[in-house]
């Protein structure tokens, strides 16, 4: 620790400045002392002077009687020695004290005075100066003892004091080297290391689970911090960490990265109260969150693992929770799931789909199929496109499979370009055919919005195959949408629309969008997710979402596209409502190129064609790839 050193120096320095004083102070109580016994000697040496001079000269002076009297309490005086020139005699003596002798040197405990009466009279006066000395000695030592004794209580208090601060200091850094900054509970690290001490602590071994490890992630935590921000990121984590502090009580909870929460219920061996818990949990964190102005609300979705101390390491056991929880994401979020075994090889699968799709793109393993859209009157209006990816071991891959892997890793990009390239060779084909097809939409992803050659690139493929902006229609989802609003991927939408591209909402429905973003966008249509047509006829048949979403596109001036139309009724209906126009194998599967061309130049045969009309001879996308 950097602090340490300093810390010593500044109670080194007034240490030695205390010492040096205290031994300046020593020295100088010495001399005063020496000085004051010096002058007390010499005020008693004239008062015996006065009393010995009382007496006429004379050469045979003695000691007056009241000198003896006169000296006794004056104890300090050794020896009196009265002197007329060279001739002493001594006037007083207390025992064993020898006179002052100047023939033996310097003798710094001997005054002498001089007879201002007669001349050449002296007084020599020895006093006791070691005993002086002694005495000040003494004093100086009992003060010393007591400062030394004050100086040492206080060094031991200040570092007492030092030692409980640096301990304090120590276990600030320990618990903030601990806890996660934003939400205050554990960071991934020292969450793992609990988990590991619980994991090998020494608990008689239970015969089943002994606890249950949650792993938890916030469903539209994306959403919310690309629409609103990072800071309303922010304060949804912060909320959410304080939502299941509250439920959960106290309990070890750790922040595992990103909006990655987990938990660590010990004890606990019963699945439906930990179904129970994860209800709760979700009802708690789902509930809105005010960001600045406005209330917006996340997801939770959990994976459950019901653990068994010493089992498995931490490692797998953060991995089981892991898969639970992206299995809970999968299959509809909001919701918890329980680990199986099963989900392993799902992972697995994920993991081959990664590295096999580099590879398809290099082994041109991808190609495009078409499913044409037709309006009220079964006109063919429009033409998606849609990717399909044969795999040499595997067969046929959805998009649902891959696609989002791709979005993943990056892949997504090159894959876009790949898949525009395909199309327009393909539109072109057709031409070279006679058969003019309207335009075709292509679908894209964020992710390739965010690429900042997106337009150039665009631009680029087109050009090389003599196609304009006309030709294309750009299939968002309503969250890219929304998302866009937020960042540069706006600025692209917007460059692709003055360029003249088309613009569609895909998935209508599934998102948030907002009409002003709707407007702002200009898109040409809204594409209505499948899963309300779907929903046409069936027993709990709620008409009222749809109602609405056809007549906002009315509204808009925008056309509405219903997907995923696959009975007569469902057509019927739509078409009472005033959709504008339907997708669906009701009117036809999607179809590679060779067939597509086979199946538009039936279309062209049976009828006159003017951009295409839908006949009955309907393709099965299985007999097509
Ligand atoms: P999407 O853009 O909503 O495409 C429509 C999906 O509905 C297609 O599935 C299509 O085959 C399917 N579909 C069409 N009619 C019906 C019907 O009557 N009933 C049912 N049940 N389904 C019908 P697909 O081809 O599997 O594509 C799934 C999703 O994958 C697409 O949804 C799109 O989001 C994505 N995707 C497909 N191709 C591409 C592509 O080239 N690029 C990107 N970025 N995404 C693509
Ligand atoms: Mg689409
Ligand atoms: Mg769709």
């Amino acid at each position: 620790m950097q602090g340490a050193p300093s810390s010593e120096v500044t109670w080194q320095t007034p240490m030695r400045v205390v010492l040096a004083a205290a031994l300046v102070l020593c020295i100088s109580v010495l001399f005063i002392r020496w000085y004051e016994a010096r002058a007390r000697a010499e005020s008693d040496g004239q008062a015996a002077l006065a009393l010995i001079e009382q007496q006429p000269a004379s050469v045979n002076v003695q000691a007056p009687a009241s000198l003896a009297v006169a000296m006794k309490p004056k104890e300090a005086i050794l020896s009196l020695s009265h002197c007329i020139g060279a001739q002493c005699t001594t006037m007083y003596a207390q025992p064993m004290a020898a006179p002052c002798d100047y023939a033996a040197g310097f003798q710094p405990q001997c005054v002498t005075l001089r007879s201002k009466a007669n001349i050449g009279y002296t007084l020599m006066v020895r006093y006791d100066l070691l005993a002086v000395l002694m005495t000040a000695g003494i004093d100086l030592a009992v003060s010393g003892g007591v400062f030394g004794i004050v100086l040492l209580l206080w060094y031991l208090h200040v570092q007492k004091a030092q030692a409980k601060g640096k301990a304090a200091v120590a276990q600030q850094v320990k618990l903030g080297a601990e806890r996660d900054p934003l939400t205050g509970v554990l960071n991934r690290v020292a969450f793992e290391a609990a988990l590991k001490r619980h994991n090998e602590s020494t608990k008689q071994a239970s015969k089943g689970t002994d606890g249950c490890l949650m792993y938890f992630d916030l469903d539209r935590f994306k959403l919310i911090n690309d629409t609103h921000g990072h800071i309303a990121g922010d304060v949804v984590l912060k909320t959410v960490a304080q939502r299941l502090k509250y439920t959960l009580g106290d309990v070890m909870i750790g922040r595992l990265g990103g909006d990655e929460f987990a938990v660590l219920l010990v004890d606990i061996g019963a699945r439906d109260k930990i179904e129970q818990l994860g209800k709760v949990l979700i009802e708690q964190v789902s509930k809105p969150i005010q960001i600045d102005k406005v209330s917006d609300y996340v997801g939770l979705s959990i994976g459950a693992y019901m653990l068994k101390r010493g089992e498995l390491s931490v490692g797998d056991m953060l991995h089981r929770a892991d898969l639970a929880m992206y299995e809970a994401k999968r299959t509809g979020r909001g919701r918890l799931v329980f680990y199986e075994e099963s989900m392993e090889n799902a992972s697995r699968g994920q993991a081959e789909v990664q590295s096999d799709l580099k590879k398809a793109l290099e082994e041109r393993q991808l190609f495009m199929v078409y499913q044409p859209e037709l309006d009220a009157t079964e006109r063919i209006r429009g033409m998606e496109a849609l990717v399909r990816w044969r795999h040499p071991t595997r067969g046929m891959v959805p998009p649902d499979e891959f696609i989002p892997v791709a979005e993943k890793n990056g892949l997504i990009v090159p894959l876009g370009k790949m898949i525009l390239d395909m199309v327009c060779a393909d539109i072109v084909a057709m031409r070279n055919e006679h058969i003019q097809l309207p335009y075709v939409s292509v679908n894209v992803s964020l992710r390739e919005l965010s690429s900042p050659t997106f337009v150039d690139d665009v631009m680029a493929t087109l050009n090389k195959r003599g196609l304009t902006p006309a030709d294309i229609e750009f299939e968002i989802t309503e969250s890219t949408a929304m998302v866009g609003q937020a960042g540069k991927e706006s600025v692209i939408l917007k460059r692709l629309s003055d360029l003249g591209f088309r613009l569609a909402i895909d998935d209508f429905g599934s998102g948030y969008s907002s009409i002003a973003r709707l407007l702002d966008l200009k898109v040409q249509k809204l594409k209505i997710d499948r899963v309300f047509v779907w929903a046409i006829g069936k027993p709990d048949f709620d008409p009222s979402l749809l109602e609405l979403m056809i007549a906002l596109s009315r509204r808009l001036g925008v056309k509405s596209v219903a997907e995923g139309v696959e009975t007569p009724e469902q057509a019927a209906w739509l078409r009472e409502a005033g959709c504008m126009m339907m997708q669906g194998y009701l009117y036809a599967r999607p179809m590679n190129q060779a067939q597509l061309i086979n199946w538009m130049k039936l279309q062209q045969g049976d009828h006159d064609f003017d951009g295409g009309v839908w006949a009955a001879t309907q393709s099965t996308e299985t007999s097509v790839v």
